[in-house]
């Protein structure tokens, strides 16, 4: 059966940028290949500039976000090893499982969903714990909150912990600045800001970071993710160590030359007006934001439903906008399902046209 294209606003997959998927076409070269190893510097280094970092070790990991996850955690994390985590939704809930699975001590951090992390709470736990390292969310695709990095920084930076962040559904869509925030290891996704179809995550460690994993005592306990035999099939030595997803390395290519060609300053003013617009134009019908407007994430907003829409099943609301309307918005998870959409306006869907398109569909139901 033919597959009907959506316009996807919920929280991710975004939909694909026409010439990211005319690259996916390109015919396959060896992953030795000149061409090919030219092509995954290019990437790499977009990649650098697109995390603001300066990190040799930056990389498309060939595997989806959560395995990006998974390599920060169980690369700086050995047995025993103590960890504080921030949790304000799925995502930093993920992290405490996949650090807890590495056999680390993890100390939480919880916050009200909805709501950012308290930089009190994380600095007297960071204090108390002093962890090898603390992790948290940028951008929390659960429930819609941008977490401010700085505070947190500075807690880590001063009990001398490693600072994990994920970048899943902020990098491409919000700036990243890594060194300039003192994070040391940091990992997205391609499937949110990028407009990338799902499959690689970028991940960065920080020069004391790789230090850490080669002064480790035990073995990284996944072959697939331990970075120091990445880096020398990624780095100058070009040791086969898997096979990189080829096609997929040409469509971050070319999603990333996308993103380079409007500058991450026009394509974040571009995200905060598109979220601006979408709470503007949702309000007469009744949808009203859950997150505060200091901590809001313009890639992803979390809308309260109207108690109509409520009593009439929200989930069948949004099943009618796809059927009758090719459109995808997400619902709300753990404690916020039922009543919350989440509606991402994620890099090319990132206009206003997106938002208007939704507000005629809706109007319709
Ligand atoms: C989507 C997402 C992930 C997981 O990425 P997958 O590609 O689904 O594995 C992790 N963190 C955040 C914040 C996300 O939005």
């Amino acid at each position: 059966m033919p597959i009907t294209p959506r316009l996807l606003l919920g929280p991710g997959p975004s939909t694909a940028h026409p010439r990211v998927l005319a690259a996916l076409a390109t015919p396959l070269v060896g992953h030795l290949d000149p061409q090919f190893l030219a092509l995954m510097d290019e990437v790499q280094e977009r990649l650098r500039r697109l995390f603001g970092t300066q990190n040799a070790l930056t990389l498309p990991l060939s595997a989806t976000g959560s395995a990006g996850m998974e390599a920060c955690l169980v690369n700086l994390l050995e047995p025993g090893d103590a960890i504080v985590v921030g949790v304000a939704g799925v995502f930093g809930e993920r992290m405490c499982d996949v650090a807890a699975r590495a056999g680390a001590r993890v100390t939480r951090v919880d916050a009200e969903w909805g709501t950012a992390l308290s930089p009190d709470a994380m600095g007297d736990a960071i204090a108390k714990a002093r962890p090898k390292a603390v992790a948290f969310v940028h951008a929390e695709t659960s429930t819609g909150v941008l977490q401010p990095v700085e505070p947190i920084a500075r807690a880590a930076k001063k009990a001398g912990a490693l600072l994990i962040l994920d970048c899943v559904t902020s990098l491409g869509g919000i700036p990243v600045t890594l060194d300039a925030w003192g994070v040391d290891a940091a990992y997205s996704g391609t499937q949110k800001c990028l407009s990338c179809p799902p499959g690689l995550s970028p991940v960065s460690f920080s020069p004391r970071a790789v230090e850490s994993v080669l002064a480790r005592k035990t073995k990284v306990q996944s072959w697939y993710l331990d970075v120091s035999m990445l880096a020398r099939y990624y780095g100058g030595e070009r040791v086969y160590h898997h096979t990189a997803p080829i096609s997929m390395i040409y469509a971050i290519a070319e999603a990333l030359r996308v993103v380079d060609e409007e500058g991450m300053p026009a394509r974040a003013a571009r995200h905060r007006a598109a979220a601006a617009a979408l709470i503007e134009q949702l309000a007469p019908l009744g949808f009203t934001p859950l997150v505060a407007p200091e901590v809001r994430l313009p890639s992803l907003t979390t809308l309260r439903v109207p108690e109509r829409v409520i009593a009439a099943g929200e989930a069948k609301l949004r099943r009618r906008l796809l059927d009758e309307h090719d459109i995808e918005v997400g619902g709300g998870l753990g404690k916020l399902a039922g009543s919350v959409w989440r509606v991402g306006l994620m890099g090319e869907n990132a206009t206003v046209e997106s938002v208007t398109h939704l507000e005629r569909a809706l109007g319709q139901l």
